[in-house]
């Protein structure tokens, strides 16, 4: 596993705009029916990652408009829930993730947005503007590395113990960490 320092690892450097898939209408991303985004490249390398195949930032096919529109299309569906962000790392991939939360907040405000990152959320605060500017449009964040000595498959969201369920709007309010209110174990 790699720990970054501050400000290390940079998405413009990074990012090759690419995604490993697109699942609209699952149900385990989460709460409710949701739309799930997996963009490629991650730099943690987390021991028993479950999915190696998103480490490359050139894997999977490349973020287009046209998916986008397929996406914004999906979640207008009213049983919809909202986007849910994966991979890989969603934070080292603003270029393309950036755009897509602001156009959602714009034309589809009803509808939330998770997401997962290897970063915790103390790393984040230290972070590059656009990883800031990313969390203030994520409402769910599923925080840390995942962690094999901590592992317990009971959690609900999460594979180990130390990544935490984060009301992101509550805890910028309360500049305290303020778990997801839905939270089970
Ligand atoms: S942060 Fe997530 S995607 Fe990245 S190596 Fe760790 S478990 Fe895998």
């Amino acid at each position: 596993m790699k720990n970054p320092k501050a400000q290390e690892w940079r998405s413009e450097e990074l990012s090759q705009g690419r995604i490993m898939d697109y699942k609209a209408f699952n149900f385990v991303d989460g709460e409710g029916v949701r739309c799930s985004l997996y963009v490629s490249g991650c730099l943690f390398h987390c021991s028993g990652c479950y999915n190696v195949a998103t480490w490359s930032f050139s894997a999977g096919i490349p973020y287009t408009l046209d998916l986008e529109e397929q996406i914004m299309e999906d979640l207008a569906q009213p049983y919809v829930q909202g986007l849910t962000l994966l991979g890989g790392e969603p934070f080292l991939n603003t270029g393309i993730i950036l755009p897509l939360v602001k156009r959602i907040r714009n034309e589809l405000p009803t509808k939330d947005i998770w997401s997962w990152t290897g970063y915790t959320w103390e790393e984040l605060a230290l972070e590059t503007p656009d990883k800031l500017e990313l969390l203030k449009h994520i409402d769910i964040l599923v925080d840390g590395r995942y962690d094999m000595s901590k592992r317990n498959m009971a959690l609900q969201f999460r594979g180990s113990s130390n990544q935490r369920i984060i009301d992101v709007p509550k805890s910028l309010a309360a500049k305290q960490i303020i778990l997801w209110e839905n939270l089970r174990e």
